[in-house]
């Protein structure tokens, strides 16, 4: 069985206490995939330490020095994505072909930030003397915390490290538990591609005794999160209370409006991959769909089509549409998602239970007549349920869609200008979507969310350097 270690001070190190938790295949529990490190206080301080030694020199080496060596990790990436994906899928469920595309993407974004050395860039401002000169730059925080969680283990740790290592930090990665190989996959690569020593460090282990020790080192000069609302909660709490910056990106509760003039195939089609793809484990799955009063019928008779047709496996296999959700535990809690539902006075119109295969599985999950104030309706369940929802109006349509405490991804299908305008103007969401399901973006645009799915700081894109620096302004005459 593989022992998955922490990785501090350029070297792959036992954690102090000689723990470990096992990490097994959703699909088959009973298979053992890795044993991983279970850190301590100790095994963080000194990877925060590592870190931040390793900045006073890695601050100062030039952006296209730094890019070239995220480009020989991008490299590394394609050249191990078939190996990566396979650890994914099997670790997290996610199909092979979805986790080969995922850890292209990482290199993709690797490749994408590596051009960004040198392009990082402050404003030139008029001094009012005249004969001044008056600017900004940017400059690197420190040492930085990544935590991350497993839905994308490969493409969401990356997009925070490349950016984190190209404008000049220094990083303690933390990923989730249950893809702790992936993560360790996904820094054998950086390891390879030479990065220096204390420069990447990693750390697995409880989120709780790993993120309190992060967030109580002095040393650490920032944290970038995505998880859970709950967790991130916590981690502002103390962020922001002894003054760290930190950055948040969080849960969705994603909404696709369908209006009479559609084409309903597409939206069928597009409901169903964003609702499902993944076993419905993205932030910006689609959970809820809200339909014309006309289209109802027409439409939930695609859906239930579509729907019937899914093949749920293992995730290696060909064929396979979804895999499991990701562990015992997220098993239960769609399951009693899909109770309430059913005790609220939801209509169960497909699926709602666990195939007799063995592994955890949910099948795929359609709820009719669903209404505003249902669970259902509001809350994320992060895996494979879609609720139904009538209006007569786009204006109402578009209340129902923002009655939630999230904001994260929205949609709209119609074949109408003014519809689509309507939409993108009072739709509460950080990324919107037009005729395309809900998800996030391409790498290059910022992503983020609204309300409470974002700390309002955007990831991605040249957007990532908000957070990833801080501005000095300098005022220089001789
Ligand atoms: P989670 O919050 O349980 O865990 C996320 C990470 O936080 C893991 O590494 C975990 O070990 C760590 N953690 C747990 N307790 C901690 C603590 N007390 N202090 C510090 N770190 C701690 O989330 P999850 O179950 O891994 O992921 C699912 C959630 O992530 C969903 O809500 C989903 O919407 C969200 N998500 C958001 C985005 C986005 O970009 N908005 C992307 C993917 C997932």
């Amino acid at each position: 069985m593989k022992s998955c270690l922490n990785y501090i001070e350029g070297q792959w190190r036992l954690p102090e206490t000689d723990e470990w938790s096992v990490n097994v295949n959703p699909a088959y529990p009973e298979e053992k995939l890795g044993r991983i490190a279970r850190s301590t206080q100790t095994d963080v301080n000194r990877a925060v330490e590592a870190a931040d030694a390793a900045f006073a020199s890695w601050k100062e080496w030039p952006g296209a020095k730094r890019g070239r060596l995220l480009a020989a990790a991008g490299r590394l990436l394609e050249e191990r994505a078939d190996a990566i994906a396979e650890t994914m899928t099997r670790e997290m469920g996610k199909t092979l072909p979805e986790a080969r595309g995922e850890v292209l993407r990482g290199a993709a974004i690797l490749h994408y930030y590596a051009g960004e050395g040198e392009r990082a860039s402050g404003e030139h401002i008029p001094a009012g003397d005249g004969k001044s000169l008056l600017y900004t730059r940017r400059i690197p925080l420190g040492a930085v915390g990544l935590i991350t969680p497993w839905n994308f283990p490969v493409a969401i740790p990356v997009w925070k490290l490349a950016p984190a290592l190209i404008y000049g930090n220094t990083v303690v990665l933390k990923p989730a538990g249950n893809t702790s190989l992936t993560g360790c996959a996904l820094v054998e690569a950086l390891v390879e591609a030479g990065f220096p020593p204390g420069v990447i460090n990693l750390v697995h282990g409880s989120g709780q005794v790993v993120g309190d020790a992060m967030l109580a080192h002095p040393r650490l000069a920032g944290i970038s999160f995505t998880g859970s609302n709950t967790v991130g909660k916590l981690i502002a709490g103390t962020a922001s209370g002894r003054g760290l910056k930190y950055q948040l990106e969080m849960g969705g509760k994603n909404s696709v409006i369908i209006m009479e003039d559609a084409d309903l195939d597409q939206a069928a089609d597009l409901v169903v991959s964003g609702s499902m793809k993944s076993t419905g484990q993205k932030c910006t799955a689609t959970s809820k769909v809200i339909v014309m009063k006309d289209a109802v019928e027409p439409f939930t008779r695609k859906l239930l089509a579509r729907l019937s047709a899914i093949k749920a496996g293992d995730g290696m296999q060909p064929d396979t549409y979804f895999g499991p959700v990701a562990s015992h535990s997220a098993q239960q809690s769609v399951l009693s998602h899909i109770r309430r539902g059913i005790e609220e006075g939801a209509r169960l119109l497909f699926g709602g239970g666990v195939p007799e295969r063995g592994g955890y599985f949910v099948e795929p999950t359609l709820f009719a007549g669903v209404t505003p104030s249902m669970a259902l309706a509001r809350e994320e369940i992060f895996g494979p349920v879609l609720a139904l929802m009538e209006a007569d109006t786009l204006e109402l349509a578009i209340r129902m869609a923002n009655d939630t405490d999230y904001g994260l991804s929205a949609a709209i299908f119609t074949k109408s200008l003014e519809s689509a305008m309507t939409f993108i103007n009072h739709i509460e969401a950080g990324m919107v979507k037009v005729n395309a399901e809900t998800a996030g973006v391409e790498y290059q645009a910022p992503f983020g969310g609204l309300k409470q799915s974002s700390s309002n700081s955007r990831e991605q894109g040249r957007a990532a350097m908000e957070f990833f620096t801080h501005t000095q302004t300098v005022s220089l005459s001789i």
